[in-house]
């Protein structure tokens, strides 16, 4: 199954994901993860993706598209979070493979705010905790690999990041409503209603 799940940074996407691979095993293909460890190997895409990482803004699609199709080839059953992000990226998709399911969860700003405030991720397998909700057994490491915990710098900036979404958004879901494989999950209430719904959708 492919899965694709969209909504505005802190709606919980990377969380979700991580929850489908636990319990399904289908991988979490995460485009920021990807280019968050680029950018921390100093490799050739993570110093190209840097300057638009830490302004919140689109990485290119020369860099971007290149990247997924590598990734997703020959796995069948897969979570995408954070791509597509636009229309073209999505047709591009399209191209490569049939997707199943879009799952669009929608959150209000203040509550993204709220929890992009209190997020940690592991920088060793990428796992998202939450100071409030989804806090560590030890703090500051992660409860499965031990990695360390950290803030992710472009958090800072989240009310640019939640502007460049809003803009790029709605062409996408007009785009996905279209093929018919569109659904919308209430984001606003806790992580384990959410994650409820979004596996009634998959089964
Ligand atoms: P995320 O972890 O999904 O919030 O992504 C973090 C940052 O990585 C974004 O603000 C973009 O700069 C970049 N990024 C992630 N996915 C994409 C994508 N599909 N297209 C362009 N840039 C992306």
């Amino acid at each position: 199954m492919k899965i694709i799940l969209l909504g505005p940074p802190g709606s919980g996407k990377g969380l979700f994901a991580q929850f489908l691979q636990d319990d399904f095993g289908i991988k979490k293909i995460a485009t920021g993860d990807i280019l968050r460890k680029e950018i921390r190997n100093k490799s050739k895409i993570g110093k190209k993706a840097e300057k638009y990482v830490s302004k919140g803004i689109y990485v290119p699609d020369k860099i971007v598209l290149s990247m997924i199709k590598n990734k997703i080839r020959r796995i069948k059953n897969f979570t995408l979070d954070g791509f597509p992000r636009t229309v073209k990226q999505a047709k591009f998709l399209d191209k490569v493979i049939k997707v199943d399911k879009v799952i669009h969860i929608t959150t209000n700003d203040k509550n993204v705010i709220k929890r992009i405030a209190n997020r940690l991720q592991c920088g060793k397998c990428n796992r998202i905790y939450n100071l409030i909700t989804i806090k560590p057994r030890r703090k500051g490491i992660c409860d499965i690999c031990k990695g360390k915990l950290y803030i992710r710098s472009d958090d800072k900036i989240v009310k640019t990041r939640l502007n460049v979404y809003k803009r790029e958004i709605k062409p996408l879901i007009i785009y996905y409503k279209k093929k018919d494989v569109l659904e919308k999950v209430n984001g606003n209430r806790h992580f384990n209603l959410v994650y409820n719904d979004i596996r009634k959708l998959i089964k």
